[in-house]
Order: structure tokens, then sequence, then C-alpha cells
């Protein structure tokens, strides 16, 4: 669509803010049409802050993807929080992703708190997420239960999965934008690298296949990202896990849990950078590596 001569250039930043597992990383693929984000059914996989920009001719949205805000029980903890409020800081629109499955819960009420107490009022809307799993006759009650939660702001049903009312939603975004300057070329669609998104998905990976007990004691260290020639690349990569008791679980019966792993992220890693891709994956015990922050500094959150 072109824009009348009018019309100027919108920008601005997006937070996404909202529990783990409500839907964040998913919508914002869905609205750049293009996996950027980790999504994973297990709480946490997104550990750092990471830009998903969206680029059209009206108009440049920088969405803001946050980890989630929640009890602080180690320093990765903190140092995630602190991203988030951040987040809510920087931003032009708040978008407060909740899952609508569930009546509002405790942490929903905190974070809607914490929304409204931010040092700069921004535009909020409430995005009410996975309409699809529930029946249409409760979608009114969820709506208003929300809604109390912060009366000020729009309450907007969508599906990220499916797809109901995400244009919408994006519209609304780019409608209640401030004029400004396109700040990234229009070809970028995240601040992260390759090598990064690489990591991220070696990590979801890992989550969608391990039992629970392990997921979180589970960090990803890039040894080698090298691209070989135009169409193939060769990655090594490293799986620090918190307990030797946790190693047998990762590597499975005669290297089989790892080989699906690694299956896994290789597949997802090729659809990203479109090129052929050989992913060789380590296991080492790397005690309490969450609470050394050493460890959280070279990991880069
Ligand atoms: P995040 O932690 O907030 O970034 O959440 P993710 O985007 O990683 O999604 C968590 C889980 O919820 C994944 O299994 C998604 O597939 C699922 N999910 C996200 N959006 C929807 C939705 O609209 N409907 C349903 N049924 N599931 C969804
Ligand atoms: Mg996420």
């Amino acid at each position: 669509m072109q824009p009348s001569l009018s019309e100027r250039f919108r920008s601005g930043f997006v937070a996404m803010t909202g529990h783990p597992n409500v839907g964040k990383s998913t919508l914002i693929n869905r609205f750049l049409g293009q996996k950027i984000a980790a999504v994973s059914p297990r709480p946490q996989t997104t550990r750092r802050k990471q830009l998903g920009i969206l680029t059209t001719v009206q108009a440049q949205i920088i969405f803001i993807d946050t980890p989630g805000i929640h009890k602080p029980r180690h320093k990765l903890g903190e140092a995630m929080n602190q991203q988030a409020r951040d987040a809510l800081e920087e931003a032009d629109q708040v978008l407060f992703i909740v899952d609508a499955s569930q009546p509002p819960t405790s942490e929903d009420h905190i974070l809607a708190r914490l929304i409204q107490e931010a040092k700069r009022q921004t535009i909020t809307l409430v995005v009410l997420n996975k309409i699809d799993l529930i029946h249409a006759d409760l979608l009114a009650e969820r709506q208003a239960q929300f809604q109390d939660l912060l009366p000020e702001a729009r309450v907007f049903p969508i599906s990220a999965t499916r797809g109901d009312n995400c244009p919408a939603l994006l519209e609304t975004l780019i409608a209640a934008m401030p004029e400004g300057p396109q700040y990234f070329p229009e070809e970028q669609i995240t601040d992260l690298h390759e090598r990064d998104i690489a990591v991220d998905l070696i990590r979801e990976a890992a989550l969608i296949f391990l039992r629970e007990e392990v997921p979180h004691g589970i960090a990803v260290r890039l040894d080698e990202y090298k691209d070989r020639d135009e169409k193939t690349t060769y990655l090594a990569a490293t799986l620090l896990l918190e307990r030797e008791a946790h190693k047998p679980i990762v590597i499975g019966k005669n290297g089989a849990m790892l080989k699906r792993i690694g299956t896994s992220a290789r597949k997802e890693i090729e659809t990203m950078t479109g090129r052929k891709v050989f992913l060789e994956l380590r296991v080492k015990v790397k005690k309490d590596w969450r609470d050394d922050e050493e460890t959280i500094r070279k990991l880069g959150y």
C-alpha cells in the first residue's frame, strides 16, 4: 500500500511484556512473518533482550522481546528482571500479553502495577492471547477480568499461533506511533546476529526434548561458527549443565537424546540461515553456572 503524500513516516518501540509462556515470541514471529525468536512450550526460552524490526512503507516498529518478570531465585533472574523494567521505560507503547486460558494470576497483578508505575506513561494494550484455547462464551468474561487489571488500556483478543486479529492489532500499533525516522535499514529484522539466534535455537531444541528438571539448568556456549562457503555453515556448541547427574539424561542411550536435540536445532538453523548446517554438540558440566557472574556475562545475558 502506498502512503498518501500527507502521511509521514512513523516509528517507535513496542515493549512486549508478560509472563513466561504467554506467547510473546510467537507474536513477534507472527508480526515479522519469520522466525527470529525462539518459541518453546517451557517458560524462559528468551534470556536476553531481542529486537524484532518490522519495516513497511509507512512505518518501522521495533518490538522489544523481553524475558518475563518473575521472582528472581538467582543472579541470572535478577539480570532478566532489570532488562524487562528497562524495556518498559524505553518504549513508545507497551503490549501486556496475557494468557486467555486462565484468569489473571497474582503475577499478572504485579506486572499490571509495574506498568502503571512506570515513569513514562505509555500507551498500553492488553493482548489477550491464545483465544483459540477457550470457548467463545468465556471470552467476554476473560476480557472483563483483564480489563479490571488495567482500566485505561484497550483489551485486544488474539491468537498468535492461528493469527486471529493479529493484522488489526498491528494496524492499531502503527496508527498510534509518533512520526519518526527509520532507525534500521529495511532488510534488518533483528539486532541479534545469526550466531546469537543459533544459540537460542539450540537451547530451544534442548528445552523441547528434555525433562522438566534439566532444562533451566542448561546454557549453550557457541564454540565455533564458520561459513565454509556460500552454502554451508559449520557450528560447534557446548551444552553446559549444572549437575553431573544431568549428563546421562542429556546424552541419552547411545547418544540418542543429544542426537535428537542436534538434529532438531540443525534444521531450525538451516531454516533461519538458508544454508546447509553442520552442527556438532558437546556436553559439559559447569556447576552452578547460573550464580556465576563471569559465566553469565560471557554468555551475554
Ligand atoms: P513467551 O515465553 O511469552 O515468549 O512464549 P512463547 O512465544 O515461547 O510461547 C509459549 C508457548 O505458547 C508455545 O508453546 C507457543 O506455541 C504457545 N502459544 C503462543 N501463542 C499461542 C496461541 O495463540 N494459542 C495457543 N494455543 N498457543 C500459543
Ligand atoms: Mg519468549
